[in-house]
């Protein structure tokens, strides 16, 4: 009988698994991958749907194009996980099986952040669609973009927020009737590369933006329209623009496997505790940032492990913790930061200056994926 594998969660980290396991293995695998959803939308869209660059129907990516040998997709929502038999129960059904990789991602804490819920958040997709028809009404005051803890998806997508919204303002006419300032609980944009953030932080100097580190939003007074910081200070907003408090999934906590919050693994082979029981991605505790090519790499060593276990034989890769990120400058400029957290005794980043030529590599990025998972 073949492995029995299920992959939980079909984002950037169970994609990929899936994806490499059933190019080296084809129908000799039997893969289960369950999503909740119907449809995979990359971070960075959210965005350019936010901003009107796109639209959300342009940018969603159905998972029945997702066909791979020896995969079946479910689309089911997990309610229970059980680590220890590896037994999962859906909504529809219960699973069993021989390896199990929990790649379920972050969810949004909103109710940690007292008010959030009556203000605009543009992390998940129906918040950055909302923003789409809130933001051409907004014409002039003090847009707040507001951090409201870490650790968070994509550290750099802050800063791009508020570099987006800038040219979004400027185009419209209305930047010189408009404040913008960047709440963040980072000491600088993008830590592990201080020339990134020295880059970004020349970029806010030079459009006006004001920007606060090392501070995060505790809550929000939507009637008074005031945020509070962790030191007790008050800014008062006329748009806020929200980054949630992140949390494992609920489903993830009910199962013991989270620990201060997330999965601990061991950040080179992503096992957890439990026998044959795999975490990758954002809900993985790693040290690594929560961002789509981690996941993917981290996806790749776990592939490397199973196939090893499976064939009996063959190299076990480690995940290497290193990716690249590609920043929107604003202009039509991207940037791209390359870092490195397990080369050396701490993690290092490689900045690559704006340019509009890397347009081009951030389009590949996505493409490139598309065409892999969804043969499109
Ligand atoms: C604004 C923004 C910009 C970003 N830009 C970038 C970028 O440029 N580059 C980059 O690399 N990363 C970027 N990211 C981060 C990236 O999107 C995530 O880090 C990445 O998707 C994590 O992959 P994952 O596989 O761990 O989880 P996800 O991709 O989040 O996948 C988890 C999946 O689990 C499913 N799921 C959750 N709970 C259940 C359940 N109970 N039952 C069934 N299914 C469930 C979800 O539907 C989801 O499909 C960005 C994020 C944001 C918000």
């Amino acid at each position: 009988m073949s492995a029995r594998i299920t992959v939980l969660g079909a984002g950037f980290g169970g994609m990929e698994l899936s994806t490499i396991l059933s190019e080296s293995l084809g129908d000799d695998i039997a893969v289960t991958l369950i999503d909740k959803s119907d449809t995979f939308v990359f971070g960075y869209s959210k965005l350019d749907v936010m901003f009107g660059r796109t639209t959300l129907d342009a940018v969603r990516l159905p998972y029945r194009n997702f066909v791979k040998p020896g995969v079946r997709l479910l689309r089911e929502t997990v309610e229970s996980i059980d680590p220890v038999s590896r037994r999962v129960t859906t909504d529809a059904a219960t699973h069993e099986c021989d390896y199990l990789v929990v790649a379920l991602g972050a969810d949004y804490d909103l109710a940690a952040t007292p008010g959030l819920e009556g203000a605009n958040e543009f992390y998940s997709v129906a918040g950055a669609n909302r923003l789409r028809d809130i933001l051409p009404s907004f014409s002039k005051g003090h847009a707040l973009i507001g951090v409201c803890g870490a650790p968070y998806k994509c550290p750099p997508a802050p800063s791009e927020c508020a570099l987006m919204l800038h040219d979004f303002l400027t185009s419209s006419g209305v930047r010189g009737q408009c404040e913008i300032t960047m709440v963040l609980p980072l000491p600088s944009p993008v830590p592990p590369s201080p020339e990134t953030s020295k880059a970004l932080i020349a970029a806010f100097a030079e459009r006006g933006i004001r920007f606060m580190p090392n501070r995060r939003i505790v809550s929000l007074d939507n009637g008074r329209r005031v945020a509070s910081l962790d030191d007790g200070s008050e800014l008062a907003y006329d748009l806020f623009l929200g980054v949630p408090r992140h949390r494992a999934p609920a489903v993830v906590e009910a199962s013991g496997m989270a620990e201060g919050g997330w999965v601990p693994v061991n950040p080179r082979t992503l096992e957890t505790k439990f026998a044959n029981v795999y975490a990758v991605g954002d809900i993985a505790n790693t040290g690594t940032p929560k961002a789509g090519v981690f996941a993917e790499g981290a996806a790749a060593a776990v592939a490397t492990s199973l196939l090893a276990r499976i064939r009996g034989e063959g190299d076990v890769t480690l995940y290497g913790g290193a990716g690249s990120c590609y920043l929107e400058f604003g202009g039509g400029r991207i940037g791209r930061v390359d870092v490195d957290f397990f080369s050396g005794p701490k993690p290092t980043g490689t900045y690559y200056e704006p340019d509009v030529a890397l347009r081009a590599d951030k389009e590949l990025f996505g493409s490139s994926r598309k065409a892999r998972w969804f043969g499109l």
